[in-house]
């Protein structure tokens, strides 16, 4: 079940088999939080309560919840990037927020290093995040730098539509992973060479990530003309009629985003529905239907093709239940006053909109690599700064990173 399953959502079943047989039921699915469990046993909806990503999320977690440690625990974030996707494509299960699942054997639990050293981390998005968190539980010094006033990166991107806010459980959980190991955290501040060799490290390791890319095409400075990231983020605003240029996950979650805008927020509509005010059909319809218009426009004959198998499907039925409007195989060959200029097959076409929002992928942004060479013994690049992929692959390199410390 991926994280757009609200958690628990499913024990109301539980209770509804638990009213008509005998024997012991177990609820399932969606349970990630030992709180949540605890209450759904108290209220006795169930007589057990069944985890299994929770466990290769955080196989300490029954030893944390003994020694009332919850806060420490690693929470399951339902991505299934690690586990389910994995499965699908018969390699070993992994985890997004344990880079030693399915790893065990090879990788011992961390213990604290007999050689100390000055770490320094510059990026606190997941692979500096998860870098400086292993290092300091390693026993290294360390200081990790952020330059914007927020900690995370582009997790908090991922975690910005709704059903999507398990991304910032997991910054949350990450930040509190490095706050506890003693990881110092300075925010705010773009840490350059100056910094770097005032800081003297023994190590460097360079997680800065990665920035939008803005594609060549005629008409693509015009002032309606925004990235999707701006989008999520809230710094840019959207008119009435949107084009996204870009199928893949950043382009079909903003197209999401913005078709939720003017949609009943879960609150009324819990009120509507109790009080009866309208039919179930009228409250399906302003579940649904915002005030915004949106195209999607992809060049590859398929939607989404960077998301994993088990949540792909999802996203693509939320587009559909939005009403947003897809277009593969098309390309935009122009941005003008009124819209975008399509070509499909030879096919030329011109769609009307008042905004269009760029999607077409990350750029890494690794300024400070090539100024290394000569001053630092130790540095690693990690992250989108590498290569622009997803926070799986972050927060397993900046894992590794600090396990190759010497
Ligand atoms: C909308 C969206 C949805 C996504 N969905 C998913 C998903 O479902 N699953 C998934 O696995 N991945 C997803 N991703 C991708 C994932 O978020 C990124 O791959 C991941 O965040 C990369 O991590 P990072 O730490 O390398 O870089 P970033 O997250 O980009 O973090 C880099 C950080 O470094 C900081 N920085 C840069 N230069 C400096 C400097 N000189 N000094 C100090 N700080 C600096 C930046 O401000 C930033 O905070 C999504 C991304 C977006 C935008
Ligand atoms: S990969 Fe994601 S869904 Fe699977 S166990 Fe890890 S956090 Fe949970």
């Amino acid at each position: 079940l991926p994280m757009e399953v609200p958690r628990g959502c499913y024990v109301y079943l539980a209770r509804e088999v638990k009213r008509v047989v005998n024997k012991p039921v177990i609820a399932c699915n969606r349970i990630n939080d030992p709180l949540l469990a605890e209450q759904i046993l108290r209220e006795g909806s169930a007589d057990m309560v069944g985890m299994a990503r929770g466990l290769i999320a955080d196989p300490d977690l029954p030893l944390k919840l003994s020694q009332k440690k919850t806060d420490e625990i690693l929470p399951c974030i339902g991505c299934n990037q690690g586990c389910f996707d994995h499965i699908f494509h018969w390699e070993p299960v992994a985890c997004m927020v344990n880079p030693r699942a399915g790893r065990e054997g090879q990788i011992p639990p961390l213990s604290r290093t007999s050689t100390p050293r000055k770490i320094l981390v510059i990026g606190g998005g997941p692979a500096g995040l998860s870098a400086a968190a292993t290092a300091a539980a390693l026993g290294h010094e360390v200081s990790l730098y952020e330059k914007t006033g927020e900690l995370g990166g582009q997790l908090n991107l991922a975690g910005a539509l709704d059903e999507r806010t398990e991304f910032i459980a997991l910054k949350n959980a990450l930040v509190h992973r490095s706050q506890t190991a003693g990881v110092a955290i300075h925010t705010g501040i773009e840490a350059d060479k100056k910094l770097i060799d005032t800081y003297n490290p023994d190590a460097v390791i360079l997680a800065t990530g990665g920035n939008p890319i803005l594609p060549r095409i005629p008409g693509i400075d015009g002032p309606h003309v925004v990235q999707a990231w701006d989008v999520l983020s809230g710094k840019a605003a959207v008119g009435e009629h949107v084009v996204i240029i870009g199928g893949g996950a950043v382009g079909i979650e903003t197209g999401i985003f913005i078709a939720k805008i003017g949609t009943l927020d879960p609150e009324a509509l819990h009120f509507l529905f109790l009080h009866q005010a309208e039919d179930t059909e009228t409250l399906r319809a302003l579940c649904t239907r915002g005030i915004k218009k949106v195209n999607i426009v992809e060049m590859l004959p398929k939607l989404g093709k960077d998301i994993g198998m088990s949540t792909r499907w999802v996203e693509l039925k939320m587009l559909k239940l939005y009403g947003v409007e897809t277009l593969t195989d098309t390309m935009v060959t122009e941005i003008t006053p009124e819209g975008v200029i399509v070509s499909r097959q030879g096919d030329v076409d011109h769609i009307t909109c008042d905004t269009v929002v760029v999607a077409v992928g990350t750029a890494s942004y690794n300024s400070l690599e090539s100024s290394l060479r000569d001053s630092v013994d130790q540095c690693f690049v990690v992250g989108d700064a590498q290569r622009p992929r997803k926070a799986y692959e972050a927060i397993r390199e900046g894992f590794e990173a600090a396990l190759k410390i010497s």
